[in-house]
This record gives structure tokens, sequence and C-alpha cells, in this order.
């Protein structure tokens, strides 16, 4: 029978644990800050947002949220994120991507002090990862390690087959899991738009994880029994009844589901860890600003 994956409990299991962090920084008058910065009109973003700054409340996490015009300058938004890494009450900066074509991601990204980029995509959280000196670890990859611990499938000595190469999901993903540590140790092959014969890689894999952005890319046919598979992908596809939209992962379920050993769902598998990894990093990071130790999950 194959598991399917409960990512939000997980994910709650976490965010239970954070509660406790959050109340040892307030015995020390510290109240971890989040900032938000949206400038998009797009609906999945603003959700995205909205949903962030709600599990902050959640676990007590002061969240600020900054809108600016899509039409707003790169400058205006760049002293923006200057005055939010001068304010001492917010420990964590988080710009929502993508922003509009005539801002330079990178550019912006950098700009975000490296002590709160909880995004972990600053060059230089980017390289401590790579160095296997991590800080604040990109928090979907770090949610998927926590939930391969967590679901007691692990990494050490696993073949491990990651479908993408992007740098907030795929890249950060293969350097994690190479580490040498508890939620690492894995061997690690990381499949792109060029990769010749992608499903003799993925049948051969003992954990698939699908960081392409295309529907359905993995079906069953190309999973052995023993796969445990993890779907990140997360794509807005028309109803099959024509009113609207659904989303579907980067895997078909039905015939996977069929075939693999444990399964995540979309939604309700990857995507909670994301956000509870953010509030992990949130809390971390005021932690390490604040210099109060907390027991972190
Ligand atoms: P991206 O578009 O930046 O990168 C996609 C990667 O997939 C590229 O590196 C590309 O080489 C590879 N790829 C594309 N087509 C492929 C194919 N046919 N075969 C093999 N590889 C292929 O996307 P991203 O930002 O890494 O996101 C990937 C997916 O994950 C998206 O659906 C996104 O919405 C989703 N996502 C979900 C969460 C979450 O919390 N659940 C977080 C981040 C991203």
């Amino acid at each position: 029978m194959t598991e399917i994956i409960d990512g939000n409990e997980i994910a709650d299991r976490i965010k239970t644990e954070l509660e406790v962090c959050v109340e040892t920084l307030a015995d020390h008058g510290v109240t971890p800050g989040l900032a938000t910065v949206l400038m998009s009109d797009d609906s999945a973003s603003e959700t995205y947002v909205n949903m962030k700054q709600r599990a902050c409340e959640e676990i007590g996490i002061e969240g600020r949220h900054h809108e600016l015009d899509p039409e707003t300058s790169s400058d205006t938004l760049e002293g923006r994120i200057e005055a939010l890494n001068e304010n001492p009450a917010v420990h964590g900066i988080l710009v929502q991507m993508p922003v509009p074509d005539h801002v330079d991601e990178q550019t912006i990204l950098e700009r975000i002090d490296p002590m709160k980029d909880v995004d972990g995509f600053h060059p230089e959280n980017v390289g401590k990862l790579v160095t296997g000196d991590p800080r604040l670890k990109p928090c979907t990859p770090h949610g998927i390690q926590r939930l391969l611990a967590e679901t007691g499938v692990g990494t050490t000595g696993k073949d491990v087959v990651v479908v993408g190469r992007s740098n907030i999901v795929g890249k950060p993903m293969m350097n994690l899991l190479v580490q040498k540590d508890d939620l690492g140790n894995a061997t690690v092959t990381t499949c792109h738009s060029r990769t010749d014969n992608l499903a003799e890689k993925t049948r051969n894999a003992d954990i698939v994880i699908a960081a392409a952005g295309v529907p359905e890319l993995i079906d069953g046919s190309m999973l052995s029994e023993d796969t445990v598979v993890i779907d990140v992908g997360v794509n807005r596809v028309d109803a099959a009844d024509g009113e609207g939209y659904e989303l579907v992962g980067d895997v078909e379920f039905e015939s996977a589901v069929e075939q693999a050993n444990a399964i995540t769902p979309v939604p309700g598998g990857v995507g909670p860890l994301t956000i509870a990894m953010l509030l992990y990093n949130t809390v971390k990071a005021a932690s390490l600003q604040e210099n109060v130790d907390v027991d972190l999950p």
C-alpha cells in the first residue's frame, strides 16, 4: 500500500516546536519579525504572501507586509529593503518573486542583509551552504529534507534523483543532499531540461524529487515500486470541468500512487513544509541577531 505523506501533519509538528522557541525569545524581550515585500499584481504571489503572513501570526512572529506598485522603480524597492535591513525589529526579509521585468532579481536578492535573508538565496548564504556550513537554508529544499527524515525514509546512502536545477529548488536540494550530515549523505543525480533518458534515471532512484514546473511530467511508468516520490511542482492547469483552474504537481498522481512506495500529494505535501521552514529561518535569524539561544527543532 503506497503511503501518502501528510505534509501538513509534519509542518504542524515543527510549528508547535517553533512556538516554544518564540516563547524563549519573548522571555528575553524579543519578538521575531518577518517583513514580506510584494511588488506584483499576480494573484498566486498574493496568495503565497498571505499564507506566509498568516503562518507567522499563528506562532507569534510579527509579520509586516509591504506592498509596492508593480511600476515602482528598482531604486525605490532597493531603498525599502535598505530601510528593512536597518530596522532592528525586522529579523527576516522576504521579497516575493517574481518581481516585474524592469527589476533585476539577483540585484534585489543581493541587497538583503545576509543575516536577514530568510529565503537563503543571498550568495553569501548559498556559499555557506555549498561549503557545508549552512546558516539560513532555502526553505523548500530544507523542508523536503525534514519531510524525508520525519517520515523515516532518510537519505543516507540513498540514490536520489532531483528533477530541476533552479537556484531556488533543484540546485540547493542537490547541495543539501550531498552534505556530510544526517539530512544528507545521499548520492545525487540532478536532471534538467537537457537530460537524456529521464525515465531511466528516475526508475533507478530510491527517491525522486520532482521540481521541473511541468504538469505531470513523471508518471508511474517512470518509477519503481520502491521509489519515494516528492512532488514539488505546483502548476495551474485548466480545470477538468472547464470552470477555472486546478493545481497539479509535476507527478501524475493517479499512476504514480499505483506504483511508488510513498508519495507527497499536491497540495498538502511539500508546500506546508516550505512555510514551516520560513518560520524556522525567521526564528533562527532572530536568535542569531539577538544572541538568544533557542532549541530549534
Ligand atoms: P524553474 O522553472 O525555475 O526550474 C525548473 C527546472 O526544471 C529547470 O531547471 C529545468 O531545467 C527543469 N526542467 C524543465 N523541464 C524539464 C523536463 N522536461 N525534464 C527535466 N527537467 C526539466 O522552477 P522552480 O522555481 O525550481 O519550481 C519548480 C516547480 O516547483 C514549480 O512548479 C514551482 O511552482 C514549484 N515550487 C513549489 C514550491 C512549494 O513550496 N511547493 C516552492 C518552490 C517551487
